[in-house]
């Protein structure tokens, strides 16, 4: 019970996050864990604090987002880890957006992370640990009924929109966004963007430094991982 919300019937328990069945049939409350997985669930560590900064991250960067006209799953802040979200079906697609490489596609593609990217990529993976998240193209996405083509230029449309205007904030707050994992719901006959933004799924690097203030910092082992979250939160909130 968080407030006067009973929370008894866990729909679905993630890595990160835990889905509890909704006061009404139109929401559900989402509730940030602090576990830190990576490689697909191979590392994992309790952090504890995780959670809460995660949220705090993730709602601010949602406010802004829905103040610029986004829409998104948001509907109120419960607590500290808690929110009431939309009901929504979620696509069964990640979509990567990336300003500079890193990560998977430096390693894919032979390009030196902090390379600058001459335009903003965009790409797709299927959500799926038991295949551990593969790389989909649209044509692939489509033959399988997973998304239609309206929807794929949508999120496309969409992510890049989120891009900039993530873009915007990120620089006043003296952070280069190097890439992002965005994913959507249907809800109501529309697209709108769902699951947190946070240092676990974006790559957040420091204006000057290129020190690395998200989970690469879990994943490579680079020490005091909550510190790189608390700098994003502090800078977020002074932005
Ligand atoms: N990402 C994510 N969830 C995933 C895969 C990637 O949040 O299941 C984020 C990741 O944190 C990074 C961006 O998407 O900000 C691009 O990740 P990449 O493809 O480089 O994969 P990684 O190097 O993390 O394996």
């Amino acid at each position: 019970m968080v407030g006067n919300t009973v929370m008894d019937e866990v729909l679905y328990e993630g890595k990160s996050k835990i889905i509890f069945k909704g006061p009404d049939d139109d929401s559900y409350i989402l509730r940030y864990k602090d576990t830190a997985t990576a490689f697909n669930g191979e590392k994992k560590e309790e952090l504890g604090g995780k959670g809460k900064l995660n949220a705090e991250i993730s709602n601010i960067i949602y406010a802004y987002l829905s103040e610029k006209g986004v829409e998104t799953h948001l509907l109120k802040v419960i607590d500290d880890v808690t929110a009431l979200i939309k009901k929504a079906e979620i696509v069964m697609v990640e979509v990567i957006v990336r300003n500079v490489a890193a990560g998977s596609f430096s390693k894919k593609y032979g390009v030196p992370e902090g390379t600058e990217l001459k335009n903003t990529t965009t790409e797709f993976s299927l959500k799926s640990d038991e295949l551990g998240d593969p790389m989909i193209n649209d044509s692939q996405i489509t033959a399988l009924g997973i998304a239609t083509r309206e929807e794929l230029d949508y999120m496309t449309k969409q992510a890049l929109k989120i891009n900039e205007l993530m873009c915007e904030l990120f620089a006043k707050a003296g952070i280069r966004l190097v890439d992002f994992k965005l994913e959507f719901g249907r809800c109501g006959g529309k697209l709108i963007l769902c699951d947190e933004i946070s240092p676990d799924s974006c790559r957040f690097w420091d204006t000057e430094t290129n020190e690395k203030l998200d989970k690469d910092r879990f994943r490579r082992d680079l020490g005091n991982v909550l510190g790189g979250y608390r700098d994003v939160l502090e800078r977020l909130k002074n932005a």
